[in-house]
């Protein structure tokens, strides 16, 4: 078994990079999925820092960026994806950064000093989050979100309004409806300009603008992709022999009946899982609710399901309480839910999903009635 990775450090968790690690309190080994001897006892070959370059999907071969080539019977892709790059004037000055990798924390962590004046472009949890920990680290923080409001893609909007608050409240300035339009400095950059005129004077730039599949590798060899690189339920991209799995994919929900790309540390696992078995001959399909976690400053939002389609929104308990979940229905039946310091509620809904089981409104609209008694 070999396992090909770009980045040179042995496999570790990205969600820390925006929290704990980038605040500085986290180990670095603590990062890792495992250590050397894991991979060793396991008889794992890596080649670390080393890039796959091209796939000859005919040949079996695959060629690294070392010159080197490997032949397989079996190949699974895990390629991940890549932080999307403002392209307005100005994003290429020093001081402009992304977060998606190890090697891109300690720049940006250089860089939070306390008092230290941080305009964060895009209030998404990259950005929120990013936003909290810089706060935690004396610095000041401007976060500048084209949309009406923070997290808009993903949550309610009374979801994204306690975030602004909790934001507000920490000394975060939140400005929605602000789009940048250019970044100004001699060498490293100074100011960011929005398109209403105002500006912003910014030490450090932070840009949480999204991420985008990285498809190369597969598209170049002639596998199907759009959005990602298109698998089945089995993982199986559009060549048998080849798998994928994670962000980079665009995958069938089952329980959705349709198609979806997700960035999640549950599906980059489990569908990982799932295409490993499957590479070895067996028939096992990916089946999961999604689920995602986003912490930002002692809150913790746990989001499962998927809300589109949805007829109606209840909500449980109140923003006030700083406890409180957002159902999704569709008639009866709960598609997905947002809790926030809720993880009972989170923890009901994951299973109440999965059942499909028909709720009633009423029961569910009460926050002292538990959520699996809402049946
Ligand atoms: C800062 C941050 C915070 C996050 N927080 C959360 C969170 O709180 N909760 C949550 O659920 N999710 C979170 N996520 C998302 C989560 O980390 C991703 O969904 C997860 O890492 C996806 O795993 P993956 O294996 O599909 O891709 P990745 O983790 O992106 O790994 C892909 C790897 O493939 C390598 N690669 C790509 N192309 C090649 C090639 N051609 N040759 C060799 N190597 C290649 C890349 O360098 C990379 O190391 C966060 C992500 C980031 C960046």
């Amino acid at each position: 078994m070999s396992l090909i990775a770009e980045e040179p450090e042995l496999p570790y968790q990205r969600p820390p990079l925006s929290k704990k690690y980038l605040a500085g309190e986290m180990a670095p080994d603590r990062l890792l999925f495992r250590h050397q001897s894991f991979y060793d006892e396991h008889r794992v070959e890596l080649h670390l820092g080393v890039k796959a370059v091209r796939l000859d999907a005919t040949a079996h071969q695959v060629t690294l960026s070392d010159g080197r080539q490997l032949t397989y019977d079996g190949l699974l892709l895990c390629l991940g994806a890549t932080a999307r790059r403002l392209t307005c004037p100005g994003a290429e000055l020093a001081g402009v950064h992304y977060l998606r990798g190890l090697a891109d924390v300690e720049p940006i962590r250089t860089g939070f000093k306390p008092k230290a004046r941080i305009v964060i472009v895009g209030g998404g949890y990259i950005g929120l989050e990013t936003a909290a920990t810089s706060i935690h680290m004396g610095c000041e923080a401007t976060v500048l979100e084209m949309a009406d409001r923070v997290m808009n893609r993903v949550v309610a909007p009374v979801t994204s309004d306690y975030f602004a608050r909790e934001h507000r409240a920490h000394g975060v300035e939140i400005l929605c409806d602000t789009r940048v339009v250019r970044l100004e400095g001699e060498g490293r950059v100074e100011r960011v300009v929005c398109a209403d005129g105002s500006s912003r004077a910014a030490d450090v730039v932070l840009a949480g603008v999204g991420a985008i599949a990285a498809t190369a590798l597969a598209s170049d060899a002639g596998l199907a992709c759009d959005n990602g690189i298109v698998v089945d339920e089995f993982c199986r991209t559009s060549d048998p022999s080849i798998f994928a799995a994670g962000d980079c994919t665009n995958h069938p929900s089952l329980r959705y009946a349709r198609r979806v790309r997700l960035e999640s540390v549950d599906n980059a696992f489990e569908q990982g899982k799932t295409a490993a078995l499957n590479l070895l001959g067996r028939q096992v399909v990916h089946d999961r609710v999604p689920w995602f976690w986003s912490d930002q400053f002692d809150n913790k939002l746990l989001i499962v399901g998927l809300a589109e389609g949805h007829d109606r929104q209840v909500l449980r308990g109140t923003p006030e309480s700083r406890s409180f979940s957002v159902c999704y229905l569709k008639g009866r039946e709960l598609l997905a839910v947002e809790a926030i310091n809720h993880s009972k509620d989170y923890m009901a809904a994951r299973k109440l999903i999965a059942e499909r089981a028909p709720l009633n409104p009423d029961k569910l609209a009460d926050p002292l009635i538990a959520l699996k008694e809402a049946v």
